[in-house]
């Protein structure tokens, strides 16, 4: 990163929070999958159980790796946890809240207020400006935007584009392009970050920037959950949970 880089004040080395024990602030944690179950019905004889009965608590101020080989239900979990999709049996709390049997307008609320994505092919609306693509989530939200200005100024800043504000997308590097993401990501202080392979379209090294901020930005607080099949990613995180046929077959948490 630049000398201009964003710096996020990380948490002294003693308020660590440890993924095998609750949080101080949120002892049920930020999400609590309990007994998720999804199934795809494609003919009477052709069920997927594309997720298994998956029981999974992630504490505030976590670091998670999701892993597991193709097929395993990696996308179908994040789409879950993300408020895209509902989970067929079994219960999803997010922030103590049930989602699991929300409708859909209940749902596209709770995703835009509570949960920050980061993909890998940034979602940037092309047609705007880098400050632009991170008031989105407040324009779906019918907030101010001339209020939210500073804030997303601020952001801008955080993620090392404060001289880039006025920038469409394709004027920037893909790097750059997944620093607004991230920026985005954060403009409606999300529960937390959902991330899906956010270094796949990236080079190494910008893939490293990208990593950083990510990590700077759990070290602030933020808990994120991050797809990947990348051991070297994954090693970032504090902990690994690894899928296979629907169901987690290791979880490893380490500091
Ligand atoms: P991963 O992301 O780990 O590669 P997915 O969550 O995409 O795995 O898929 C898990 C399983 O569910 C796979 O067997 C896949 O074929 C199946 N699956 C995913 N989405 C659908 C769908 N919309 N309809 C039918 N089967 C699906
Ligand atoms: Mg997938």
């Amino acid at each position: 990163m630049s000398a201009s880089s964003p710096i996020v004040q990380p948490k002294p080395a003693n308020s660590a929070v440890s993924n095998a024990a609750p949080g101080p602030r949120d002892s049920n944690g930020v999400i609590r999958l309990e007994a998720l179950e999804k199934t795809y019905v494609l003919g009477e004889e052709n069920i997927v159980r594309a997720l298994a009965g998956v029981n999974l608590t992630i504490y505030e101020g976590s670091f998670v790796a999701i892993m597991g080989p193709s097929g395993s239900g990696k996308s179908t979990m994040l789409n879950i946890l993300g408020c895209l999709d509902r989970p067929t049996a079994g219960r999803y709390f997010l922030g103590g809240e049930d989602v699991s049997r929300m409708d859909d307008d209940a749902l596209s609320d709770v995703r835009g207020r509570r949960i920050g994505f980061i993909f890998q092919s940034y979602n940037l609306i092309p047609q705007l400006t880098v400050i632009e693509n991170i008031q989105v989530p407040l324009i779906y939200r019918g907030q101010d935007l001339k209020a939210s200005r500073d804030k997303c100024v601020e952001l801008a800043n955080l993620v090392g584009l404060g001289n880039r504000l006025d920038h469409r997308p394709t004027q920037l590097s893909g790097g750059q392009q997944q620093r607004v993401a991230v920026a985005r990501s954060l403009v409606n202080d999300p529960l937390m970050i959902l991330a899906d392979e956010p270094t796949g379209n990236l080079d190494s090294r910008t893939g490293a920037e990208v990593l950083d901020l990510i990590s700077r930005l759990n070290a602030a607080g933020k808990t994120i959950v991050l797809v990947t099949h990348d051991d070297k990613i994954a090693a970032r995180a504090h902990r690994i949970v690894q899928m296979k046929d629907g169901l987690i077959d290791q979880d490893i948490s380490r500091r």
